[in-house]
């Protein structure tokens, strides 16, 4: 593998802010990586990164940055009904979700315009207008960084939750530890619509369709997002900033009696989704910066997206991020979780 010293990643980061990579290199073959990982097992853990869409670098990153870059998308086998498609990490995500409307297969329709790799989508297990990739994710191919071996993940060792996986909540065991090269989904012909989350519904109906198919699902959820979400090519961000807050009945039935509009949704296991785009504004954050020089703010538009209008530091942004996290816990008692890895 190619290694290239003090590597900027201020284009290799959805937020757009300056960080130096000591060592980068673009991982292109799976044999390459392998060799690697077992040469250089007893150095620190190489730092993973796909897109950088859902990262924030608050410094310079000396671990070697190694940018999961391999390409590839194919049919695995066809049962008629049912396909399996590999897509190589390096995949963009979207582009990904086209090429497999293009085949007719359906099932990741929601997920269209979401920015990244597809190497990194089961790592938060990526979700949008109520569906998440665990739900069609049938395995994917990992190389341990350490050792150099392969490891296949089927989807129930994956550990996947809400915007989790075992590849995020697993701590330093887990985090870099597992390159992941390949992914495989089980798509089907048959279309199962899910548009009753959010605006798609609406969308569908605005634009005059009246039986939808995949594509016209993609196409709604693209121009929904295309309207709501700050395009990171114009403007920093790393889309949703913060999880919704999932918590008990209890707590969600007490909160619900003090702010009778605040939104929430049923969770697993009787528990309550929040919205935490609605508890950010509601705490005033909106639009506002820290200070009025300060060129990281919440959007203007979207409560849970914080921005980069150009110049701002990592630092600038978690300190921003931090502000909202302490004031909505003073406000609401509910701690927000950051969604995105912060570095
Ligand atoms: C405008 C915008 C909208 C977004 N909307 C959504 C949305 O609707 N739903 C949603 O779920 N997310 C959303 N996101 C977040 C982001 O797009 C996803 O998390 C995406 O999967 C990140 O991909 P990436 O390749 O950029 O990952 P990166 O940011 O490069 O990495 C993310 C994490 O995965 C790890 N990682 C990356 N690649 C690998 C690999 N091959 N093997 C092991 N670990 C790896 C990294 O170490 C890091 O911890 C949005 C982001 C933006 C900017």
């Amino acid at each position: 593998m190619h290694f290239l010293r003090e590597f900027p990643l201020t284009s290799f980061n959805s937020f757009g802010v300056a960080a130096t990579a000591r060592q980068f290199a673009a991982v292109t073959s799976e044999q390459d990586l392998m060799q690697w990982c077992a040469a250089h097992g007893d150095d620190t853990p190489p730092f993973l990164i796909g897109g950088g869409c859902n990262l924030l670098l608050t410094r310079d990153i000396e671990a070697p940055v190694l940018q999961l870059s391999l390409r590839g998308t194919r049919v695995v086998f066809d049962e008629g009904n049912t396909v399996l498609v590999e897509a190589m990490a390096g995949e963009s995500w979207h582009p990904f979700v086209l090429w497999t409307l293009k085949q007719g297969l359906c099932g990741l329709e929601n997920l269209s315009l979401i920015p990244g790799f597809v190497g990194a989508a089961p790592v938060q297990n990526i979700g949008a207008y109520g569906v998440e990739i665990a739900e069609t994710l049938h395995s994917l191919m990992t190389i341990n960084t350490q050792t150099g071996e392969p490891r296949e993940f089927v989807n129930s060792e994956c550990a996947f939750g809400y915007r989790d996986s075992v590849f995020k909540h697993g701590g330093d065991a887990m985090r870099d530890c597992y390159a992941i090269t390949r992914v495989r989904f089980r798509l089907s012909r048959k279309f199962t619509p899910r548009i009753d989350y959010g605006d798609v519904k609406l969308e569908l109906q605005n634009a005059a369709v009246v039986s939808p198919n995949a594509a016209d699902v993609s196409r709604a959820v693209i121009a929904i997002r295309s309207r709501k979400l700050p395009d990171p090519a114009v403007i920093g961000n790393a889309g949703s900033f913060f999880k919704n807050p999932v918590v008990s009945a209890e707590i969600a039935a007490s909160l619900k009696s003090q702010f009778a509009d605040m939104p929430h949704y049923p969770a697993a296991d009787g528990r309550v989704k929040i919205a935490a785009g609605w508890l950010i504004e509601r705490a005033g954050w909106k639009g506002r910066r820290l200070s009025a020089t300060s060129a990281a703010a919440v959007h203007d538009k979207h409560a849970l997206v914080l921005v980069n209008h150009g110049g701002a530091t990592g630092a600038e942004l978690w300190a921003l991020a931090q502000a909202v996290q302490a004031d909505v816990f003073e406000k609401f008692g509910l701690m927000l979780e950051p969604e995105p890895r912060i570095v």
